[in-house]
């Protein structure tokens, strides 16, 4: 990962070269949400062009584009994961022409569907929608080769970010590549990015944080506002504690609470930062 990231330019806030004109903004993104299950999944629209990033609920996907009137092109999945990839046959089969793309996930994705993925991406990958690029970011720690799309100031984050929280580590993922990913990956990406994660636990993950630092003032008026599905990694950075474990106040928190688990934890890390990471995402399994 760590030679595409070189190779890979994030777009950053305080370049201005870089920064779109706000009339450049032309992906358009439509939030789902699946009826069968407790994910939501997404809809990119470029002039009369869809994607759709990991449609698990079929029904729904297909008439949201019947409804459109636009014509889907593919079909993108950021992970292998069965909640993420099961409706790609039955939606792949009521469109002509539509392109299946995957990471290095892909194996996984074509055992669990009939359709074999057309196009496998990798970091730094440019996918075209309506003559607007996607750019492919791989993200792996919930699985392998788990990626998000970034289009225009959208990303579709699967489920490495969730709302003041992470994705776990226990379906065929690695805890050491989660950690890089929030390390050393997501900083790199510009604060007035939106990110659409693949499910919503903000309010579950904002009582853990208060939980570990209970007098944490951005996590508390967080919880009493409105609990949005997605927002800017900017204001993500200052409610999600796995983002935030470089700070002293968590490192010092986990360390007296939970000692022990530090200790384990510790011996397998890094950086005081990655085991702060570990111990926060061994606590919330069980919390
Ligand atoms: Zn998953």
């Amino acid at each position: 990962m760590e030679s595409f990231t070189q190779t890979f330019q994030p777009p950053t806030t305080g370049s201005t070269n870089h920064r779109l004109p706000a009339k450049a903004l032309k992906m358009h993104i439509e939030t789902i949400k699946s009826q069968i299950s407790d994910n939501y999944f997404y809809a990119l629209v470029r002039e009369n062009d869809v994607a759709l990033v990991d449609p698990v609920d079929a029904k729904s996907a297909i008439s949201f584009v019947k409804n459109s009137g636009k014509t889907l092109r593919m079909v993108l999945n950021t992970h292998w994961h069965p909640d993420h990839v099961s409706g790609n046959d039955e939606v792949l089969a009521a469109f002509d022409g539509v392109e299946l793309v995957s990471g290095p996930d892909f194996e996984r994705v074509n055992e669990l569907v009939s359709h074999a993925v057309d196009r496998v991406v990798a970091h730094g990958d440019e996918i075209e929608l309506g003559g607007q690029k996607i750019q492919v970011i791989e993200t792996p720690g919930h699985t392998l080769g788990h990626v998000a799309f970034l289009a225009d100031r959208h990303l579709l984050s699967g489920d490495t970010i969730f709302g003041a929280g992470c994705g776990h580590v226990k379906f065929g993922g690695d805890i050491k590549s989660l950690f890089q990913t929030f390390d050393s990956l997501l900083p790199t990406l510009s604060a007035d990015i939106v990110y659409y994660p693949g499910h919503h636990y903000l309010q579950r993950n904002l009582e853990f944080g208060l939980h570990i630092l209970p007098e944490d003032q951005a996590t508390k008026e967080a919880l009493n506002a409105e609990l949005s599905l997605s927002r800017t990694l900017g204001e993500e950075r200052k409610i999600n504690i796995f983002m935030r474990t470089h700070e002293a106040q968590v490192q010092e928190a986990l360390k007296s609470a939970h000692a022990e688990i530090w200790a384990d934890e510790a011996a397998q890390s890094s950086s005081d930062a990655e085991t702060a990471f570990r111990v926060l995402r061994n606590l919330r399994n069980s919390w």
